[in-house]
């Protein structure tokens, strides 16, 4: 044999005894896992003289199986719902009321805690849409057309009304602070509004407010609604963030207005929003700017935010509730949602006489008509209908991290 061919042998005999030891290797690895992981489950008072000795001589697995468990248990209490006592709570909405009358500029960050009253699963509560998908569960959303403003939207209007709330950033795409009444200026709504499609050939952006869901053909990266632009021809599009993507429209979305908020507010109130995605835009947060100079934080959320260490005050409470509570402390009526006065109905733009049969989804009604169907028509309110807009973004994410 040559001289190079033995040394070719002997590297690889080298190689694969070395890939054997390695595999052996893993394989006592596991083994020592399986065993300590069945002594730590043991009471204290039950482990042997063999089993301290096991941990003794595993000392490593033993800390590494420890820090699972604290990372299971954090992570599990991250995931509660925590209510703050009714004593409690009212002395944190005091808190609250004071800081809200000596704000200077004070910016609202909403989610989907604020809609659930309306029937609008949350994302990420132990029910929500997030949670279930992540389980493999399937959502059967109601229908979101039926939802109306929530206590919640409608003191959020009353306190920009009274010159008390200076902007909105919503995360929420059900339409319900426009519809609410709050000026859309004062409005950014990140992540879209199922009621608007955009026309982006034209400059600038062209939008159709419609009386009815337009993301039913939507989805991640697919945003054509099949309907056309009145102007230019072109197809219109929704104006959601799906699920993976990021936003790129500047109207309806208004980035501009949030990030210009976000600069000039002195206290910032986060309603039912895990933060877990807005934490993200860096530039609603002023992280740029030192510790005290940033907006003063105020968060009210059943469960735990990344935010929650830098909050000047946390409420563990529903919304609803919050705002009731709150608006009694400021000496502020409720109002109350009427459709008749439903800025939507003013602002949308009627479907071409070839468009009628663009869509299947239910249209929201003015108040005249609704009144005159409701002895036809049982209320679907509760229904199951399919996932709508987020449910199947979320799904064609997953497919497409998977491959
Ligand atoms: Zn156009």
């Amino acid at each position: 044999m040559a001289e190079s061919e033995r040394v070719v042998v002997s590297s690889r005999a080298e190689r694969k005894a070395l890939e054997k030891e390695k595999i052996l290797q893993r394989e006592s690895q596991r083994n020592a896992f399986k065993e300590v992981s069945k002594i730590l489950k043991k009471q204290e008072s039950e482990r042997t003289e063999e089993d301290l000795d096991t941990l003794r001589q595993h000392q490593d697995t033993v800390k590494e199986l420890c820090n699972r468990q604290n990372r299971r248990t954090v992570l599990k209490r991250k995931q509660e719902e925590l209510f703050d006592n009714a004593e409690d709570l009212k002395a944190k909405v005091k808190q609250l009321a004071e800081a809200i009358r000596q704000a200077q500029h004070l910016v609202v960050y909403t989610g989907a805690g604020i809609s659930t009253a309306a029937s609008i699963p949350d994302y990420r509560g132990p029910n929500g849409v997030w949670t279930q998908l992540q389980k493999g569960r399937s959502v059967s959303a109601s229908d979101l057309s039926e939802a109306e403003p929530t206590v919640t939207h409608m003191c959020i209007r009353m306190l920009h009304k009274e010159n008390l709330i200076q902007h909105v950033v919503s995360q929420n795409c059900d339409g319900l602070h426009l519809r609410s009444g709050l000026p859309r200026h004062s409005l950014s709504e990140l992540h879209g509004n199922m009621f608007i499609e955009v026309c982006t050939s034209c400059s600038p952006a062209r939008e159709c407010i419609r009386l009815f869901d337009v993301t039913e053909r939507t989805a991640l990266h697919r945003h054509g609604t099949g309907r056309s632009c009145g102007d230019c021809g072109s197809e219109l599009r929704d104006t959601i963030v799906h699920f993976g993507e990021r936003g790129i429209l500047e109207q309806p979305l208004n980035w501009k207005g949030a990030a210009e908020a976000a600069k000039q507010a002195d206290v910032i109130l986060c309603l039912g929003s895990s933060l877990k995605v807005l934490k993200k835009y860096a530039c609603l947060w002023a992280m740029n700017r030192p510790a005290n100079k940033r907006p003063k934080l105020y968060i009210v959320n059943l469960q735990w935010t990344p935010k929650d260490d830098l909050a000047a005050l946390k409420v563990h409470g529903k919304c609803d509730d919050v705002m009731h509570l709150l608006m009694k402390e400021l000496d502020i009526p409720i109002p109350v949602y009427h459709r008749a006065e439903d800025p939507i109905f003013t602002l949308a733009t009627p479907l071409k006489p070839d468009e009628e049969a663009s869509h299947t989804r239910k249209q929201l009604l003015p108040a005249a008509l609704v009144d005159s169907l409701q002895h036809l028509e049982p209320s679907p309110l509760g229904a199951g209908v399919q996932g709508g807009w987020f449910g199947k973004g979320y799904n064609k994410g997953k497919k497409k991290l998977a491959r």
